[in-house]
């Protein structure tokens, strides 16, 4: 008897789940992600200045779905703390550095922030639930259209994506409390600095596409007086465009 009851449970089971067309929602997973990101962390506190990140930037990391940013072949490595292949030669980053960048910048709930270089559009979710508005910029019109579509169907109305050369900035936004860049360049786009409010911060990797680049953190003074300072050696794509 029981075992009809149960095979009867699996059956009326079936159809709710096979009708659920958002799939796995890998929770579990987000949580362990959240956890492996706390210890890496503490293994790299003498590089980045802290013993832990701030819990809201954790809480983002475990709540926003990295599965819906990354193509559908690798849904299921989304959860590994690595980055993976977007298309167009471009990746997204991996989490622990997204979640570096982002706790760095210090996020506030009534900040604008710019984004530079939106890729798959993830950084963008993960600051768009610390802060009142995200503006986020990126070079390559395909991957600015996707991601636009993506904040649409997920509900993140507070993430502006605009198409364009993120080197000069998007000054129709600006000021900004704090910006941050995902692609390297040789050296500090001067109008991202420009467009950094007064007390603002900057998190970029600075150097070359074949060289080691620094994860840099950019401080602008209520005076204006900027002081950088360079974290750890990192990866990323190149930051294209015509300057
Ligand atoms: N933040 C992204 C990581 C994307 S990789 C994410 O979470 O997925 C870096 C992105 O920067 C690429 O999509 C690349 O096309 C873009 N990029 C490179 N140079 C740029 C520029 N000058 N302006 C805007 N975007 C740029």
């Amino acid at each position: 008897m029981r075992i009809i009851v149960c095979l009867l449970g699996l059956v009326l089971l079936w159809p709710v789940q096979a009708l659920d067309a958002s799939g796995p929602d890998f929770a579990k997973q987000r949580a362990e992600l959240a956890a492996e990101i706390e210890e890496e962390v503490r293994q790299t506190s003498e590089h980045i200045g802290r013993e832990h990140f701030h819990p809201e930037v954790l809480k983002a990391i475990a709540a926003v779905e990295r599965h819906r940013f990354v193509p559908e072949k690798y849904r299921d490595q989304a959860y590994e703390n690595r980055p993976l292949p977007i298309g167009f030669g471009q990746t997204i980053s991996q989490p622990y550095i997204v979640a570096l960048m982002t706790d760095l910048l210090d996020p506030a709930p009534g900040d604008t922030v710019l984004e530079v270089g939106t890729g798959s559009g993830y950084q963008a979710a993960v600051l768009a639930r610390l802060v009142q508005e995200v503006v986020t910029i990126e070079i390559i019109p395909d991957l600015a259209r996707q991601a636009r579509e993506r904040f649409k169907r997920l509900g993140l109305e507070n993430i502006r994506a605009v198409t364009g050369d993120g080197y000069f900035g998007f000054p129709e936004a600006a000021p900004y409390e704090a910006i941050v860049v995902t692609a390297a360049g040789d050296h500090i786009p001067p109008p991202l600095i420009e467009q950094l409010k007064p007390g603002g911060r900057m998190v970029l990797p600075v150097g070359g596409p074949f060289s080691v680049q620094q994860l840099t953190l950019v401080s602008k003074a209520g005076d204006g007086t900027v002081r950088t300072e360079h974290l750890l050696p990192v990866r990323f794509v190149p930051l294209t465009g015509g300057h």
